[in-house]
């Protein structure tokens, strides 16, 4: 038995984009996963007698939904991958968490600006709730830059619009690093998510970067914010490398 760890059951899953899909589970033991928007959970898998790890974001909104909900990418032969896309609803898995510190913390900064790469987008959904808070309450600006592929790999989409058209101080901008469809509408770019910091006027006594996803993504970015002045106060950072074996 792993220290800490407790079996999730899978309640539902669905296909949010070819390569994405999206699964809700419920704590067998029925407590409650007091996690902060932005931390992600570990899944242990045995294989051949060896226990791999693997993490994932929690996409879960809360308020909205009490399962624990996750984004999986699907990699081609990935260990992960295998058993997250053949879990049926009542089936288990094994889990420790929640970690991580991409998180907000009590600090007024003018602006988030989160940056995320594909199933990265996740953390910044289970924080709508909060940001929309302070979006209410403070002068905030909050910015989701989200680079796919392309249209259809785009996720959740919807709901970040959904929250652009209700604060006038949230934006969500989507980077395609392959075509722009014709007929872009307005908040669909072309290139890399990183090429958006050029007319951002990035300034670190001002604003708060949140880099999340591709490592390649994270290191061009960061290095990119360096020069700008920023440090590792000014942005938080977290790389999908895979744990390996
Ligand atoms: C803190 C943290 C949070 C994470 N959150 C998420 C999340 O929310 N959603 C999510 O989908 N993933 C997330 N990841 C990545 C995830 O943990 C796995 O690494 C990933 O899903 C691949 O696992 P796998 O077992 O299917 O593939 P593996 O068995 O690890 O890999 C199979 C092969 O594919 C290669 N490979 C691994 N990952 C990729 C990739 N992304 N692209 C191309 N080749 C790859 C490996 O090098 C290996 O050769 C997170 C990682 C970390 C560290």
């Amino acid at each position: 038995m792993i220290k800490n760890s407790f079996p999730l059951v899978l309640e539902w899953a669905k296909q949010i984009t070819p390569r994405v899909r999206h699964l809700a589970f419920s704590r067998e033991d029925q407590a409650d996963l007091a996690f902060t928007p932005g931390q992600f959970i570990t899944i242990h898998i045995d294989v051949d007698g060896k226990v791999l790890r693997r993490s994932y974001s929690i996409a879960t909104i809360p308020g909205k939904s009490e399962l624990i909900e996750i984004a999986a990418g699907r990699v081609e032969g990935g260990i992960a991958t295998t058993l997250l896309y053949g879990l049926k609803p009542g089936e288990k898995i094994t889990v420790t968490g929640p970690f991580g510190r991409l998180i907000l913390r009590d600090e007024q900064p003018s602006r988030y600006v989160l940056v995320a790469t594909g199933t990265g987008v996740t953390p910044y959904r289970s924080m709508m709730p909060m940001l929309a808070e302070r979006l209410a309450d403070q002068q905030l600006e909050v910015m989701v830059l989200l680079g796919v592929r392309n249209r259809d790999e785009l996720l959740y989409a919807d709901e970040f619009l959904s929250y652009a058209q209700q604060y006038p101080n949230f934006h969500f901008r989507a980077y395609y690093s392959r075509k722009l469809p014709e007929q872009a509408q307005d908040f669909e770019h072309q290139g890399y998510v990183q090429t958006s910091f050029a007319d951002l006027n990035l300034e670190p006594s001002r604003d708060i970067v949140f880099l999340c996803g591709n490592p390649d993504m994270i290191d061009d970015a960061f290095t990119v914010l360096k020069d700008k002045g920023f440090d590792a106060k000014t942005v938080r950072r977290e790389k999908y490398i895979s744990s390996g074996f």
